[in-house]
């Protein structure tokens, strides 16, 4: 029998902001004396209840007001590493949205930093990982645009773009020019997208942005040629079990249509996105989702081989890690 909980596997949807435990949101909170609206850890976590995207994005962005300092990004990234390491977590892809913090008027450099010091910590100890550089969709264009071009002295350390935030409402197509230019400096692209939004949304991340792979995109499912072609092109998407209950994309976890994806031939992966605000950390999404949808370890082996074949990782690096994976199977 297969432990999903510690399978060997890569994490491709995760929000490091989204992984501010409330214990560490209070220490923080204390430390750079910022009010929170909670009087303790458990008032944050009876706030976790939401209703849909917008109203978890709601509680969300207020708690990323504790993170000011170079040290706090650290602080943030070093605890979910040492999470990740405990679930079986080999490479992780972390999306981090700078945006956010340059309204409360931390700069890009700090974030990167503080992220970028955990990571080299981790790769030490033989996790490895890339940075993904998310714009938020509900901010304006030039807003994205002018967070790109600050972006280009990171080069180095941020590995890719991404769109998250707020989907209904605002189509990939608005960040076109935004993607162009980002694919053209050598950044690799993906795309949040058919996660409340229409199939039509994950179309124009693929042909108008570029992207790569599809953060969510549960909802491809309505689009029999959409369907197609991701698995045509073998586009994987990164699914997020917890998540998409939370947010109310699905009723349950046994209604989630991962294994109709499997069906369909899809590179469906598991993650955890926010993993603090959903109830649990990626190797629980997976065991979550094997107890639900009764998957037999063939199928988990299979969800974790995809997971490493989604990641950006060059092929000697994947090759070494499917390896490992059938040993363990
Ligand atoms: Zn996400």
């Amino acid at each position: 029998m297969i432990d999903p909980l510690t399978l060997p596997k890569a994490e491709l949807h995760l929000h490091i902001e989204g992984t501010l435990e409330p214990e560490l949101m209070f220490k923080l909170a204390r430390r750079n004396g910022v009010r929170l609206p909670y009087p303790d850890a458990e008032a944050v976590r009876r706030a976790y209840r939401f209703s849909n995207l917008q109203s978890f994005l709601d509680v969300y962005y207020r708690a990323c007001s504790v993170l000011i300092h170079e040290r706090d990004f650290y602080e943030l990234t070093a605890a979910y590493l040492a999470r990740a390491r405990d679930q079986g977590v080999r490479h992780v892809e972390i999306f981090f949205d700078p945006q956010t913090h340059a309204a409360r008027g931390v700069q890009l450099e700090t974030v990167v930093r503080g992220i970028g010091r955990a990571l080299t910590e981790a790769r030490q100890r033989g996790m490895t990982s890339y940075l993904i550089m998310c714009f938020l969709r509900d901010r304006p264009v030039d807003d994205a645009m002018a967070t790109l071009e600050q972006a280009l002295a990171h080069r180095d350390a941020i590995f890719g773009v991404g769109l998250d935030s707020a989907e209904v409402g605002h189509p990939p197509e608005k960040f076109r020019d935004v993607f162009d230019r980002a694919i053209n400096a050598g950044f690799r692209a993906v795309a949040h997208a058919g996660e409340e939004g229409p199939p039509e949304y994950i179309w124009q991340a693929l042909d108008v942005l570029g992207a790569e792979r599809i953060d969510h995109g549960v909802r491809c499912l309505e689009d029999r040629s959409l369907v197609q072609r991701l698995g045509t092109d073998r586009i994987p998407l990164t699914v997020c079990p917890f998540s998409n209950v939370k947010l109310r994309v699905v009723g349950s976890l046994e209604e989630h249509p991962l294994a109709k994806m499997l069906d369909h031939g899809l590179c469906a992966t598991v993650n955890s996105d926010d993993p603090a605000y959903f109830g649990g950390y990626v190797g629980d999404n997976l065991a979550g989702v094997a107890e639900a949808l009764r998957l037999d370890d063939s199928a988990l082996v299979h969800l974790a081989r995809n997971s490493f074949e989604a990641s950006f990782l060059d092929d000697a690096a994947r090759a070494r890690h499917i390896a490992e994976l059938t040993a363990a199977g």
